[in-house]
């Protein structure tokens, strides 16, 4: 077999068989294809597309280039949840506690953020002494006791990906529906869970900008997922704004307590309790509604709260911050952003609240960036809030003083305020089950 026949046959339209795809995935991760030749192929599957046999196997492969989790000693308990990317989203950091609280098993595999999205292990590192590696028998035993183990990448998982991900990164082949869904739905399966709830973001700040795009994206992600025996649902939430109104790491720690405490609703109450609901009804196998009903109440009885102090005290991480979330650190310099003028909020491009987060020091402009915990962004007012001029948009929270022209310029051209009250967007789009 040759990688010149196989980039010839998906350039000119045609399927691939199962054992081309493994030929390439193989070749590609122990180094005997050149990266000149993958970077073709994967402009071949950008124009071309990919059947859903052809992705299956390419997911497949992936998923088997590296190490694997596995998590059968939770029989049908397992529950993953997975976000394709947003700002201020901290719904792991909510999910989590409240499934596990319910008899979940959640052994969740988490990134960093880069570039404008966060990532849930910045997040919990930013409470002292929580640890973000744990051992392998750690982790599973962690898993049993609490429910909850969450950790950064760890060991060899999906090579294969990594080393796709990086040269689709510089040859504009991300935004390919086979290639997304092999990446996302290979590290799904390495990681061992038996169910999964993708939390796919739709809206300015995501990699899909409209419900049908996503849907697309959704519905293949959730095929693949069935047809490697794993029970699969997605849902197609909203990314126009930043959820909730804190991005930056420590901030959403906190915003993330106040939900668990109940003392704070909102679209962020709202994405967290209906992802929360569908990972109860596929781990309970029950109905979605009555999965709601389940996660309402672990919240309003504070048995999500306890079960996230729990899993923070397992980890290492000191619970009086849970307990007392004023003794987390302040950034030295805060800096308020107000409104130029009359009207209503129109729109609020999450992007560029997501980089003005990172420019704060709140995430990275390149992997070996170190952030700063406390770093980040308040909105105090959200897309179709009145807002008269000079009230205050929102707090940016700082300790580098030199980065305040940027940011308060970036931040404000993120925020259009018109005087016409804007139509109000769904925040749920749909589930695909
Ligand atoms: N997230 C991933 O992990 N992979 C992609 O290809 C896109 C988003």
């Amino acid at each position: 077999m040759r990688m010149y026949d196989i980039i010839k046959k998906k350039r000119d339209g045609n399927a691939l068989s199962e054992s081309e795809i493994a030929f390439f995935v193989d070749g590609y991760t122990n180094g005997d294809i050149a990266d000149y030749q993958a970077a073709a192929f994967c402009m071949a599957v950008y124009f071309q597309g990919m059947t859903e046999k052809e992705t299956a196997a390419l997911t497949k492969c992936m998923a088997e280039s590296g190490d694997t989790i596995d998590l059968s000693c939770f029989g049908e308990l397992s529950i993953d949840k997975h976000s394709t990317g947003g700002v201020g989203d901290k719904t792991s950091l909510i999910v989590a506690p409240v499934v596990a609280s319910l008899g979940g098993k959640v052994a969740k595999i988490s990134g960093r953020g880069l570039g404008h999205t966060g990532g849930t292990v910045d997040k919990i590192e930013s409470v002292p002494g929580m640890k973000s590696m744990l051992s392998p028998e750690e982790f599973i035993s962690q898993t049993k006791s609490v429910g909850i183990a969450l950790i950064g990448q760890t060991g060899n998982l999906t090579p294969a990906d990594k080393k796709l991900y990086a040269i689709r990164d510089v040859t504009a082949t991300v935004d390919s529906i086979p290639l997304i869904t092999s990446s996302i739905m290979s590290k799904k399966l390495a990681a061992g869970s038996k169910n999964i709830v993708l939390d796919v973001k739709v809206g300015s700040g995501a990699f899909m900008k409209t419900p049908e795009e996503a849907s697309l994206l959704a519905e293949n992600m959730v095929k693949i997922g069935k047809s490697c025996q794993r029970r699969v649902s997605a849902v197609l939430t909203n990314m126009d704004a930043p959820l909730g109104n804190a991005v930056g790491n420590s901030l959403e720690v906190i915003e993330a307590v106040q939900i668990l405490r109940g003392e704070k609703k909102g679209d962020l109450f709202e994405v967290s309790m209906t992802l929360a609901a569908e990972m109860t009804a596929l781990f309970k196998n029950i109905t979605h509604d009555e999965a709601r009903t389940l996660v309402e109440k672990a919240v309003s009885s504070k048995m999500a709260y306890e079960k996230m102090k729990q899993w923070i005290k397992a980890q290492g991480g000191d619970v009086r911050y849970i307990e007392e979330t004023s003794l987390f650190e302040k950034a030295s310099h805060v800096i308020p952003v107000y409104s130029p003028k009359d009207g209503f909020i129109s729109s609020m491009d999450a992007e560029k609240i997501g980089n003005t987060a990172a420019i704060l020091g709140a995430g990275r402009i390149s992997k070996e960036d170190k952030i700063d915990h406390f770093a980040g962004i308040i909105l105090n007012k959200k897309t179709g809030e009145k807002v008269k001029t000079g009230d205050v948009l929102a707090y940016l929270y700082t300790n580098d003083e030199n980065c305040e022209n940027e940011a308060v310029s970036l931040f404000s051209s993120a925020v259009t305020v018109e005087s016409k009250k804007p139509e109000k967007k769904e925040l749920i789009y749909r589930i695909i089950r």
